[in-house]
């Protein structure tokens, strides 16, 4: 199967205009403007169009983009699943869009689906107490490490180093570095999990955390978790869940049963939401009992008739937001970004433990399905939510840009480099069998193709190959800077 995407062509040019390319008014200032003068400009110019013309630009927009929506998505560690409709109705229901300043008194409903979501959160992960302010996986990743840092600090206990295995996301290594740790990276073993000797020697006084992925970004399930934790908290430190990859687990095994003492979750990965251009997300984060004092400003409690907190919200009178006794402040505005957090709430709502295990069961179906078809060599298994092949002699760059050219959205590249040219692939459970052998078939066409056809492609895409690391250096992200 081959897909050619939409493109509006001006002779040569692929391209669709900006809409203040297409038409632009002026508008002038009101003579009665009551704004003082030296604010205000006395004519700006606005695109003008007619709806029809706008809803036509933002769908052709849209045709020559690939989503979710397209085709599949199987970009590894990113779990970019179809957002089921349902949530976004959810979102959409004015009765959550109130303003964060409002008194808790006048916005108990949405207390009570924050404090439930926490309580949610809390159950799956096995943790103790969930923040939701935190607004994406990194963010969640620094909020759990300052966490950490103020424990220790409570216990004077000053430590330096936050250990973090080879294979994690880049994200914990900048984490830890941003909370003012020394980051000591863990190389992997033969088996591609962690060393326990290697842990070893790397574990001291100094270990303030060990920061880990289970299954790691491998798709393989840390066999020796328990005898893990159990090192590192012998010398004192904390053991750090990256929560990215909830969806092998979910209504399974948890967390906080395996020993670790904090986590975050990447709802926009695993809950609804998939994240693109940036977000927005959210990464809300749990901990054990005794962190619960550390969480960010503000939380959101249940009380009784006397203004006593009590666990359940079934057994609450009022919902209150106070702030955690040593908290380490804000990581973001407010209870973070609600409507993403409404759409998880939501997601866990209609699923349900049984649906949330259900997910999980047809994570890892898929992922060992879509290995089992790929002719691509997979080192490393058994598998759980994903498996990382290597492109072999072919540049997987290449091939992931020629994946475009056969309708469906490249795997995660290059990453992580245990394995060479890595194709990191996650079909997620919500593609079908039907799906999962088109997706295969994709990868075994571009298997089979030579250089000069990898190196020339996308062809059939709106946008050829783009200079992506002009893209991130020279951002342009105003219309106005064309005219530059
Ligand atoms: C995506 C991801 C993160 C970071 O999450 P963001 O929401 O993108 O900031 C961290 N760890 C892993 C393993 C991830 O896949």
């Amino acid at each position: 199967m081959t897909y050619d995407q939409a493109r509006w062509t001006d002779g040569e040019e692929r391209y669709e205009p900006l809409l203040s390319e297409k038409r632009s008014r002026e508008v002038e200032r009101d003579a009665d403007d009551p704004l003082p003068e030296d604010l205000t400009r006395d004519s700006l110019e606005l695109p003008d169009a007619s709806e029809p013309e706008l809803a036509r630009h933002y769908t052709r927009l849209s045709e020559m983009n690939y989503g979710v929506e397209s085709g599949p998505f199987p970009l590894g560690s990113c779990t970019m699943k179809y957002n089921p409709s349902f949530t976004e109705d959810v979102a959409a229901d004015p009765a959550g869009h109130v303003h964060p300043d409002r008194s808790d008194e006048s916005v108990q409903g949405v207390l009570e689906l924050q404090h439930r979501l926490q309580d949610w959160l809390g159950r799956i992960g096995g943790m103790d107490a969930v923040t939701l302010q935190p607004p994406a996986g990194a963010a969640g990743e620094f909020t759990g490490i300052l966490v950490t840092k103020a424990y220790h600090e409570s216990r004077n206990d000053e430590r330096s180093e936050v250990i973090v295995p080879e294979s994690a996301h880049g994200t914990n290594f900048a984490s830890a570095a941003m909370a003012g740790y020394d980051v000591v990276s863990l190389p992997s073993g033969d088996d591609g999990r962690v060393d326990l000797e290697a842990l070893a020697a790397a574990l001291s006084e100094e270990t303030a955390a060990l920061m880990l992925t289970n299954p790691n970004t491998l798709g393989l399930f840390e066999r020796d978790i328990e005898r893990v934790a159990e090192m590192v908290h012998d010398v004192g430190g904390l053991l750090y869940y990256d929560g990215a990859n909830l969806n092998a687990l979910l209504g399974r095994a948890r967390p906080g049963d395996m020993g670790f003492d904090v986590m975050h979750y990447n709802v926009h990965k695993t809950f609804a939401t998939p994240h693109g251009g940036g977000g927005p997300g959210a990464g809300p984060v749990g901990v054990v009992d005794e962190l619960a004092e550390f969480l960010p400003d503000p939380h959101v409690r249940a009380v009784d008739d006397e203004g006593e907190p009590v666990p359940d919200a079934d057994d609450a009178a009022r919902f209150r937001t106070y702030t955690p006794e040593r908290s380490v402040g804000k990581v973001h505005g407010y209870a973070g970004n609600w409507l993403v957090l409404m759409k998880a709430y939501a997601y866990i709502a209609r699923l349900g433990d049984p649906g949330l295990a259900d997910a999980s069961a047809k994570a890892v179906l898929n992922a060992n399905y879509l290995a089992s078809k790929v002719d691509y060599e997979v080192p490393f298994g058994p598998l759980h939510h994903e498996f990382v092949a290597s492109a072999g002699e072919q540049d997987a760059a290449d091939a992931a840009k020629r994946m475009l050219d056969y309708g469906v959205h490249p795997p995660t590249t290059k990453w992580p480099e245990i394995v060479s040219e890595a194709l990191m692939t996650e079909p997620t459970e919500v593609e079908s069998r039907r799906t999962l052998d088109q997706l295969a078939a994709a990868f075994n066409a571009v298997g089979d193709e030579d250089d000069e056809t990898l190196e020339r492609a996308p062809e059939r895409t709106a946008a050829r190959r783009i200079d992506q690391v002009r893209a991130a250096r020279e951002p342009r992200l105003s219309w106005h800077e064309l005219d530059e």
